[in-house]
Protein backbone atom coordinates (compact mmCIF):
# COMPACT_ATOMS: atom_id res chain seq x y z
CA UNK A 1 0.00 0.00 0.00
CA UNK A 2 1.40 3.99 -0.89
CA UNK A 3 0.54 6.52 1.39
CA UNK A 4 1.03 10.04 0.75
CA UNK A 5 0.83 12.01 4.14
CA UNK A 6 0.75 16.06 3.57
CA UNK A 7 1.27 18.41 5.98
CA UNK A 8 3.94 16.17 8.02
CA UNK A 9 5.54 18.52 10.35
CA UNK A 10 2.48 19.64 12.01
CA UNK A 11 1.14 18.13 15.74
CA UNK A 12 -0.60 15.52 14.11
CA UNK A 13 1.52 15.00 10.71
CA UNK A 14 4.63 14.55 12.44
CA UNK A 15 2.90 11.89 14.73
CA UNK A 16 1.42 10.39 11.66
CA UNK A 17 5.13 9.58 10.16
CA UNK A 18 5.24 7.45 12.84
CA UNK A 19 2.01 5.50 12.93
CA UNK A 20 1.78 5.15 9.22
CA UNK A 21 5.24 3.74 8.59
CA UNK A 22 4.01 0.20 9.57
CA UNK A 23 1.24 0.46 6.98
CA UNK A 24 2.99 0.33 3.57
CA UNK A 25 5.10 2.78 1.60
CA UNK A 26 4.93 6.20 3.61
CA UNK A 27 6.11 9.33 1.20
CA UNK A 28 5.79 12.13 3.86
CA UNK A 29 5.73 15.97 2.53
CA UNK A 30 6.09 19.24 4.45
CA UNK A 31 5.28 22.83 4.13
CA UNK A 32 7.90 22.82 1.33
CA UNK A 33 9.24 19.71 0.70
CA UNK A 34 12.00 19.87 -2.52
CA UNK A 35 11.16 17.03 -5.00
CA UNK A 36 7.09 17.31 -4.85
CA UNK A 37 5.14 20.20 -4.31
CA UNK A 38 3.45 19.85 -0.78
CA UNK A 39 2.02 23.63 -0.54
CA UNK A 40 -1.47 23.87 -0.40
CA UNK A 41 -1.16 27.65 -1.56
CA UNK A 42 -0.77 25.61 -4.46
CA UNK A 43 -3.39 23.27 -5.78
CA UNK A 44 -2.64 22.71 -8.98
CA UNK A 45 0.65 22.09 -7.81
CA UNK A 46 -1.02 19.15 -4.84
CA UNK A 47 -2.94 17.86 -8.06
CA UNK A 48 0.68 17.28 -9.88
CA UNK A 49 2.03 15.26 -6.87
CA UNK A 50 -1.39 13.36 -6.66
CA UNK A 51 -0.39 12.26 -10.20
CA UNK A 52 3.28 11.79 -10.36
CA UNK A 53 2.38 9.52 -6.81
CA UNK A 54 -0.20 7.57 -7.64
CA UNK A 55 -1.12 6.94 -3.55
CA UNK A 56 -3.54 4.30 -2.50
CA UNK A 57 -4.01 6.46 0.43
CA UNK A 58 -3.90 10.16 1.28
CA UNK A 59 -3.85 11.71 4.79
CA UNK A 60 -4.34 15.53 4.75
CA UNK A 61 -2.77 16.70 7.95
CA UNK A 62 -2.06 20.29 6.45
CA UNK A 63 -4.10 23.40 7.58
CA UNK A 64 -4.07 26.84 8.16
CA UNK A 65 -4.68 26.33 12.28
CA UNK A 66 -3.53 30.10 13.07
CA UNK A 67 -7.79 30.66 14.09
CA UNK A 68 -7.32 34.50 14.68
CA UNK A 69 -5.47 35.31 11.63
CA UNK A 70 -7.87 33.34 9.95
CA UNK A 71 -10.03 36.18 10.15
CA UNK A 72 -8.19 39.04 8.48
CA UNK A 73 -6.31 36.06 6.10
CA UNK A 74 -9.71 34.43 4.52
CA UNK A 75 -8.88 33.75 1.49
CA UNK A 76 -5.51 32.01 2.16
CA UNK A 77 -6.99 29.92 5.00
CA UNK A 78 -10.08 29.09 2.46
CA UNK A 79 -7.20 28.03 -0.14
CA UNK A 80 -5.69 25.72 2.89
CA UNK A 81 -8.17 24.87 4.21
CA UNK A 82 -11.00 24.12 1.53
CA UNK A 83 -9.84 24.29 -2.04
CA UNK A 84 -7.07 22.30 -1.98
CA UNK A 85 -8.65 19.16 0.21
CA UNK A 86 -11.06 19.75 -2.61
CA UNK A 87 -8.79 19.37 -4.99
CA UNK A 88 -7.51 16.26 -3.23
CA UNK A 89 -10.95 14.82 -3.05
CA UNK A 90 -11.18 15.60 -6.74
CA UNK A 91 -7.83 13.45 -7.22
CA UNK A 92 -8.34 10.93 -4.76
CA UNK A 93 -11.89 9.65 -6.45
CA UNK A 94 -10.24 9.53 -10.03
CA UNK A 95 -7.51 7.49 -8.58
CA UNK A 96 -10.18 5.16 -6.80
CA UNK A 97 -7.86 6.80 -3.31
CA UNK A 98 -8.75 7.11 0.00
CA UNK A 99 -8.60 10.25 1.35
CA UNK A 100 -8.58 10.49 5.01
CA UNK A 101 -8.79 14.20 6.17
CA UNK A 102 -9.29 15.99 9.59
CA UNK A 103 -11.59 18.51 10.62
CA UNK A 104 -12.88 20.27 13.63
CA UNK A 105 -15.09 20.93 16.33
CA UNK A 106 -14.94 24.92 15.05
CA UNK A 107 -17.77 23.53 12.63
CA UNK A 108 -20.61 23.74 15.61
CA UNK A 109 -21.35 27.00 17.10
CA UNK A 110 -20.83 25.33 20.86
CA UNK A 111 -24.42 26.72 22.28
CA UNK A 112 -25.72 23.93 24.56
CA UNK A 113 -24.17 21.71 27.08
CA UNK A 114 -24.48 18.22 25.52
CA UNK A 115 -21.67 16.20 23.29
CA UNK A 116 -22.93 16.75 19.93
CA UNK A 117 -23.01 13.95 16.67
CA UNK A 118 -21.90 14.10 13.78
CA UNK A 119 -25.85 14.73 12.57
CA UNK A 120 -26.13 17.61 14.68
CA UNK A 121 -26.51 20.95 13.04
CA UNK A 122 -23.31 23.13 11.86
CA UNK A 123 -23.14 26.82 12.11
CA UNK A 124 -19.19 27.54 12.59
CA UNK A 125 -18.84 31.04 14.11
CA UNK A 126 -15.41 31.73 12.56
CA UNK A 127 -13.61 31.76 9.46
CA UNK A 128 -11.80 28.69 10.37
CA UNK A 129 -14.46 27.00 11.46
CA UNK A 130 -16.19 27.86 8.22
CA UNK A 131 -13.43 26.97 5.81
CA UNK A 132 -13.02 23.57 7.50
CA UNK A 133 -17.07 22.99 7.19
CA UNK A 134 -16.39 23.76 3.49
CA UNK A 135 -13.85 21.06 3.10
CA UNK A 136 -15.58 18.21 4.30
CA UNK A 137 -18.65 19.58 2.45
CA UNK A 138 -16.40 19.21 -0.80
CA UNK A 139 -14.71 15.52 0.23
CA UNK A 140 -18.62 14.70 0.58
CA UNK A 141 -19.79 15.80 -2.56
CA UNK A 142 -16.32 14.48 -4.15
CA UNK A 143 -17.65 11.14 -3.99
CA UNK A 144 -14.30 10.06 -3.09
CA UNK A 145 -13.71 7.08 -0.36
CA UNK A 146 -13.31 8.80 2.62
CA UNK A 147 -12.47 9.53 6.43
CA UNK A 148 -12.88 13.04 8.10
CA UNK A 149 -12.37 12.89 11.74
CA UNK A 150 -13.49 15.73 13.64
CA UNK A 151 -11.41 16.64 16.62
CA UNK A 152 -10.78 19.27 19.45
CA UNK A 153 -7.89 21.03 21.77
CA UNK A 154 -5.13 19.15 19.80
CA UNK A 155 -1.45 18.85 21.64
CA UNK A 156 1.59 17.55 21.14
CA UNK A 157 4.65 16.80 22.98
CA UNK A 158 6.70 18.54 19.80
CA UNK A 159 6.30 22.25 19.53
CA UNK A 160 4.51 24.82 21.32
CA UNK A 161 1.22 23.68 23.03
CA UNK A 162 -0.93 25.11 26.20
CA UNK A 163 0.67 23.01 28.72
CA UNK A 164 3.98 23.98 27.85
CA UNK A 165 2.45 27.61 27.73
CA UNK A 166 0.89 27.22 31.37
CA UNK A 167 4.13 25.64 32.68
CA UNK A 168 6.40 28.75 31.22
CA UNK A 169 4.18 31.26 32.99
CA UNK A 170 3.95 29.52 36.20
CA UNK A 171 7.74 29.87 36.69
CA UNK A 172 7.11 34.12 35.40
CA UNK A 173 4.21 34.94 37.59
CA UNK A 174 2.14 34.71 41.10
CA UNK A 175 -0.92 34.86 39.38
CA UNK A 176 -2.61 32.84 35.56
CA UNK A 177 -6.44 33.75 34.81
CA UNK A 178 -7.77 31.05 32.61
CA UNK A 179 -10.65 30.60 30.70
CA UNK A 180 -13.45 28.17 32.70
CA UNK A 181 -16.71 28.62 30.57
CA UNK A 182 -15.19 26.52 27.47
CA UNK A 183 -15.67 22.94 27.42
CA UNK A 184 -13.93 20.37 25.61
CA UNK A 185 -11.38 17.05 25.66
CA UNK A 186 -7.68 17.60 25.19
CA UNK A 187 -7.02 15.25 22.22
CA UNK A 188 -3.62 14.10 21.61
CA UNK A 189 -1.88 14.09 18.53
CA UNK A 190 -0.25 10.38 19.23
CA UNK A 191 -3.60 9.21 19.73
CA UNK A 192 -5.27 10.77 16.62
CA UNK A 193 -2.31 9.28 14.54
CA UNK A 194 -2.66 5.73 16.10
CA UNK A 195 -6.76 6.04 15.65
CA UNK A 196 -6.08 6.93 11.94
CA UNK A 197 -3.71 4.36 11.23
CA UNK A 198 -6.42 1.43 12.33
CA UNK A 199 -9.34 3.32 10.82
CA UNK A 200 -7.47 2.88 7.43
CA UNK A 201 -7.00 -0.67 8.03
CA UNK A 202 -10.46 -1.44 9.08
CA UNK A 203 -11.86 0.71 6.37
CA UNK A 204 -10.09 -1.07 3.84
CA UNK A 205 -11.70 -4.70 4.82
CA UNK A 206 -14.80 -3.04 5.71
CA UNK A 207 -15.60 0.02 3.31
CA UNK A 208 -19.20 0.51 5.40
CA UNK A 209 -17.44 2.07 7.59
CA UNK A 210 -16.19 5.15 5.82
CA UNK A 211 -17.56 8.73 6.42
CA UNK A 212 -17.12 11.22 9.21
CA UNK A 213 -16.17 10.83 12.56
CA UNK A 214 -16.11 12.72 16.25
CA UNK A 215 -12.34 11.63 17.51
CA UNK A 216 -11.67 13.61 20.87
CA UNK A 217 -9.76 11.75 24.02
CA UNK A 218 -12.55 10.77 27.11
CA UNK A 219 -14.07 13.07 29.45
CA UNK A 220 -14.13 16.86 29.19
CA UNK A 221 -12.62 19.70 31.02
CA UNK A 222 -12.45 23.68 30.87
CA UNK A 223 -9.22 25.37 30.09
CA UNK A 224 -9.08 26.10 33.35
CA UNK A 225 -8.91 22.85 34.96
CA UNK A 226 -7.07 21.46 32.02
CA UNK A 227 -4.31 24.46 33.46
CA UNK A 228 -4.79 23.31 37.22
CA UNK A 229 -4.22 19.40 36.04
CA UNK A 230 -1.07 20.23 34.16
CA UNK A 231 0.44 22.43 37.15
CA UNK A 232 -0.53 19.54 39.67
CA UNK A 233 1.30 16.54 37.56
CA UNK A 234 3.84 18.86 36.94
CA UNK A 235 4.75 19.32 40.53
CA UNK A 236 3.98 15.45 41.26
CA UNK A 237 6.42 14.59 38.55
CA UNK A 238 9.67 17.24 39.38
CA UNK A 239 8.68 18.87 43.21
CA UNK A 240 11.97 20.96 42.35
CA UNK A 241 9.89 22.64 39.37
CA UNK A 242 10.12 26.32 40.66
CA UNK A 243 6.70 27.20 40.12
CA UNK A 244 6.26 30.77 41.53
CA UNK A 245 2.13 30.34 40.77
CA UNK A 246 0.23 30.93 43.79
CA UNK A 247 -3.35 31.24 41.84
CA UNK A 248 -5.00 29.85 38.78
CA UNK A 249 -8.19 32.06 38.30
CA UNK A 250 -11.08 31.40 36.18
CA UNK A 251 -12.02 34.03 34.24
CA UNK A 252 -14.93 34.26 31.23
CA UNK A 253 -13.80 33.95 27.80
CA UNK A 254 -15.36 37.97 27.70
CA UNK A 255 -12.38 38.06 29.59
CA UNK A 256 -9.56 37.53 26.91
CA UNK A 257 -11.25 39.04 23.55
CA UNK A 258 -9.84 37.67 20.02
CA UNK A 259 -10.84 37.91 16.87
CA UNK A 260 -12.20 34.86 16.58
CA UNK A 261 -15.12 33.61 18.36
CA UNK A 262 -14.66 30.21 19.96
CA UNK A 263 -17.45 27.51 20.73
CA UNK A 264 -18.07 27.30 23.93
CA UNK A 265 -19.35 23.79 24.15
CA UNK A 266 -16.93 21.69 21.97
CA UNK A 267 -17.79 18.39 23.52
CA UNK A 268 -17.99 15.88 20.97
CA UNK A 269 -19.65 12.32 21.12
CA UNK A 270 -17.59 9.93 20.08
CA UNK A 271 -19.66 6.55 20.02
CA UNK A 272 -19.98 6.27 16.45
CA UNK A 273 -16.03 5.93 16.26
CA UNK A 274 -15.88 3.69 19.01
CA UNK A 275 -18.46 1.32 17.93
CA UNK A 276 -17.16 1.24 14.22
CA UNK A 277 -13.70 0.58 14.48
CA UNK A 278 -14.15 -1.67 17.61
CA UNK A 279 -11.85 1.44 19.97
CA UNK A 280 -12.27 2.74 23.59
CA UNK A 281 -10.78 6.20 23.61
CA UNK A 282 -8.67 6.73 26.51
CA UNK A 283 -9.96 9.60 29.30
CA UNK A 284 -7.88 12.96 28.28
CA UNK A 285 -5.81 13.03 31.56
CA UNK A 286 -3.96 9.90 30.58
CA UNK A 287 -2.80 11.43 27.05
CA UNK A 288 -1.78 15.18 29.21
CA UNK A 289 -0.17 13.37 31.56
CA UNK A 290 1.89 11.04 29.50
CA UNK A 291 3.05 14.08 27.18
CA UNK A 292 4.30 15.79 30.78
CA UNK A 293 6.45 13.12 31.22
CA UNK A 294 7.71 13.26 27.95
CA UNK A 295 8.52 16.96 28.41
CA UNK A 296 9.44 17.45 31.78
P1 LIG B 1 -0.56 22.23 13.10
O1 LIG B 1 -0.76 23.71 12.99
O2 LIG B 1 0.38 21.67 14.11
O3 LIG B 1 -0.10 21.65 11.68
C1 LIG B 1 -0.61 22.12 10.49
C2 LIG B 1 0.43 21.88 9.44
O4 LIG B 1 -0.06 22.44 8.22
C3 LIG B 1 1.78 22.58 9.75
O5 LIG B 1 2.84 21.67 9.56
C4 LIG B 1 1.83 23.69 8.72
O6 LIG B 1 3.12 23.95 8.25
C5 LIG B 1 1.02 23.08 7.59
N1 LIG B 1 0.65 24.09 6.64
C6 LIG B 1 0.22 25.36 6.86
N2 LIG B 1 0.09 26.00 5.68
C7 LIG B 1 0.45 25.11 4.73
C8 LIG B 1 0.55 25.18 3.32
N3 LIG B 1 0.29 26.29 2.64
N4 LIG B 1 0.95 24.07 2.66
C9 LIG B 1 1.27 22.94 3.32
N5 LIG B 1 1.22 22.83 4.64
C10 LIG B 1 0.81 23.90 5.34
O7 LIG B 1 -2.00 21.60 13.24
P2 LIG B 1 -2.45 20.20 13.85
O8 LIG B 1 -1.46 19.14 13.53
O9 LIG B 1 -2.85 20.41 15.24
O10 LIG B 1 -3.78 19.99 12.99
C11 LIG B 1 -4.01 18.81 12.21
C12 LIG B 1 -5.46 18.83 11.75
O11 LIG B 1 -6.33 18.82 12.88
C13 LIG B 1 -5.86 20.09 10.94
O12 LIG B 1 -6.75 19.70 9.93
C14 LIG B 1 -6.59 20.95 11.95
O13 LIG B 1 -7.53 21.81 11.32
C15 LIG B 1 -7.28 19.88 12.78
N6 LIG B 1 -7.60 20.33 14.14
C16 LIG B 1 -6.63 20.85 14.96
C17 LIG B 1 -6.94 21.30 16.23
C18 LIG B 1 -5.92 21.89 17.14
O14 LIG B 1 -6.25 22.19 18.29
N7 LIG B 1 -4.67 22.06 16.71
C19 LIG B 1 -8.33 21.19 16.75
C20 LIG B 1 -9.26 20.61 15.81
C21 LIG B 1 -8.89 20.19 14.56
P3 LIG B 1 3.90 25.28 8.71
O15 LIG B 1 3.94 25.21 10.20
O16 LIG B 1 5.20 25.14 8.01
O17 LIG B 1 3.07 26.42 8.22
Amino acid sequence: MKILLLGSDGQVGWELQRSLSVLGDLVALGHSTAEYCGDFANPEGIARTVRALHPDVIVNAAAHTAVDKAESETELARLINAITPGVLARESKKLGALLVHYSTDYVFDGSGDAPRNEQAPVAPLSVYGQTKLEAEQLIQSSGCRHLIFRTSWVYAARGGNFAKTMLRLAQEREQLTVINDQFGAPTGADMLADVTAHAIVHAQQHPESLGLYHCVAGGETTWHAYAQFVLDTAKQLQPELALKVQTVAPVATSAFPTPAKRPQNSRLNTRKLQTNFGLQLPHWQHGVARMLQEIL
